[in-house]
């Protein structure tokens, strides 16, 4: 997908503050962050929203990764949240599958 954002991260075309990436995976540091960690973690395959997700595996790779990031920053104990958004009503911006991984202070809820 050319004109996807994310893509084009993958692609090293725009720059990424990059804090995991493996075959399959790319995780980086959110732009705007709303906690002091907040990583997006990102399938390297275009795949649109969650509805589309098509790989079982790969999105349980997504989770595991949020929580190997979570661990390795030191943040396994005290918590973090971890958030998907589908589409308008979930809030979703940029329409490349993403995990939202957020820590670093206490979360409220229900979320906005
Ligand atoms: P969404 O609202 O789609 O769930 O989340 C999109 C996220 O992408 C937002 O948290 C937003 O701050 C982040 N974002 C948008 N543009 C960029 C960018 O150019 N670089 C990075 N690192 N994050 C971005
Ligand atoms: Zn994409």
């Amino acid at each position: 997908m050319t004109d996807c954002l994310f893509c084009k991260m993958v692609d090293g075309v725009i720059p990424a503050d990059i804090v995991y990436e493996d075959e399959s995976l790319l995780a980086f540091r959110d732009i705007h962050p709303q906690a002091p960690l907040h990583v997006l973690i990102i399938p390297k395959r275009h795949i649109a929203t969650l509805n589309a997700l098509d790989d079982a595996v790969l999105g349980g790779k997504l989770l595991q990764t949020a929580a190997k990031i979570a661990a390795e920053q030191g943040y396994a104990d005290s918590g973090y949240r971890t958030v998907i958004n589908c589409n308008e009503d979930g809030g979703q911006t940029v329409h490349h599958i993403h995990l939202h991984l957020l820590a670093g202070r206490a979360m409220h809820w229900p979320p906005g």
